[in-house]
């Protein structure tokens, strides 16, 4: 029989590796308070018509990445983005009708049946925000100004931030006829794909990896001669806010990112090259003033975010001290087990990471796991210690040993750790 292994591209992420996903959860959790977004938790499982609505019919993910299913006659689909719950919740919930403006962050795992790459996964893990009721600029240009704030404190100060304007339905309408009329002219040089698109959704075209595409758009028509006039003032007053906020970014006029729901804002932030490739797109949000409507709740326009989890901990350079434990109790023999467990005990309700080793090993055994744990004192029980009523304190960085009173075991552990390195009396 062969052993079972994990689905391709999807991961086990070991306690090893941990430290690093906590470090920039962690900062992302304070950025997201500091701002005052607040967490909401959806479901991973949504009905199909969700996604097929708001990301789009003829979109990549749509059309070929959902992991689709009937169950019990019900079309349901693993979560490919976190937007489209998050204001299916919001309309569900009618929370529109107990706050004008709602700010809600997120986090977990999405689905999408990619081919799998460095940075490219098919369960991936999010980061994510939405912030609902400010129809902008101001709204987009604080965002964009906190996620560079953000990546700054998981150390990434590369980020290069590119933004542009889809503008509003009107607007995208003119420019979607402009750029068919235009592409339709070149349509046996495109790409098979690209020549479907070409009916369905041109504006994908932009985005398209294919070489043969990419040339193609060259002389393409730019967007924004198409925005209207409020679209570009709009974009205008996002440019202006993201100066006075010093943060530097660039228009880029053939950003158009794979989903359909945008409007309006969009942005993108790439970073860590050197170590993520072509995959460094770190993150990518946008406008989506229509969708809560589309969903059936009120006209309340919205921005948010998504960033990739994996992405960030390989972008991020946060060192983690790997330690799994502060104390390391270790009785000698089967005899002082059982004062060990009462050590161990006493120790964790002071609040003391210990680690107590019941299995019976020798010294040495004992030392070694206590330094690969990452222990800073250990506490040996051996026989004459016992006899006496005392325990052993080796402290493993300052490398000095002295007996105690085994009263006064749990107080000189607890003060030596909350003092950093200094010695105890
Ligand atoms: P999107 O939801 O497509 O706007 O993507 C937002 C961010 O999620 C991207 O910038 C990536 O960092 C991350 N991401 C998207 N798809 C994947 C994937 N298949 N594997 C890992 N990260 C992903």
């Amino acid at each position: 029989m062969t052993n079972l292994r994990a689905v391709k591209g999807m991961n086990d992420v070991l306690p090893a590796e941990i430290g690093r996903w906590h470090r920039v959860e962690e900062a992302f959790a304070r950025t997201m308070t500091l701002y005052g977004y607040r967490e909401v938790r959806t479901p991973l499982v949504e009905p199909t018509p969700l996604f097929v609505r708001t990301v789009g019919e003829t979109t990549d993910i749509v059309e070929k990445e959902m992991y689709s299913f009937e169950h019990r006659g019900e079309a349901l689909t693993l979560r490919p983005e976190g937007t489209a719950g998050a204001a299916r919740a919001y309309v569900e919930h009618n929370v529109h009708g107990v706050e004008p403006v709602t700010k809600w962050w997120y986090r977990g795992a999405m689905f999408r049946a990619e081919r799998p790459q460095r940075g490219r996964y098919r369960q991936f893990y999010q980061l994510g925000a939405e912030h609902l009721g400010d129809p902008g600029p101001g709204a987009d240009a604080e965002m964009i100004d906190m996620l560079v704030s953000f990546l700054g404190a998981i150390g990434v100060r590369d980020a290069r931030v590119l933004v542009n304007s889809l503008g509003s339905g009107e607007s995208r309408a003119a420019y979607r006829a402009a750029l068919a009329a235009y592409l339709e002219g070149k349509r046996g040089a495109l790409s098979e794909d690209s020549q479907r698109r070409l009916s369905t959704n041109p504006l994908r075209i932009l985005d398209s990896k294919d070489p043969r595409d990419q040339e193609a758009v060259r002389g393409a028509p730019g967007l924004h001669e198409h925005l209207t006039d409020a679209d570009r003032e709009h974009f205008r007053l996002l440019r202006a806010h993201l100066d006075e906020l010093g943060t530097p970014y660039t228009v880029d006029e053939r950003l158009v990112r794979g989903l359909d729901y945008y409007t309006r804002t969009l942005f993108e932030m790439k970073g860590a090259t050197d170590k993520l490739g072509a995959g460094d797109t770190l993150l990518g949000g946008g406008r989506y003033d229509t969708m809560v409507r589309d969903l059936g709740g009120p006209d309340v326009p919205a921005i948010g975010f998504a960033a990739g989890l994996e992405r960030l901990v390989i972008a991020s350079d946060v060192e983690v001290r790997a330690s799994a434990t502060d104390a390391y109790v270790a009785p000698l023999g089967a005899a002082g087990v059982g004062v060990a467990l009462v050590l161990g005990r006493d120790l964790r309700r002071q609040g003391v990471r210990a680690e107590v080793d019941a299995r019976g090993s020798s010294l040495k055994a004992q030392l070694r796991r206590a330094n690969a744990l990452g222990a800073r004192i250990a506490l040996i029980l051996g026989d004459e210690e016992l006899a006496a009523g005392a325990v052993q304190l080796k402290d493993l960085d300052a490398r000095t040993q002295e007996t105690l009173p085994r009263e006064q075991a749990v107080r000189v552990v607890a003060d030596r750790l909350r003092g950093g390195r200094v010695e105890s009396t």
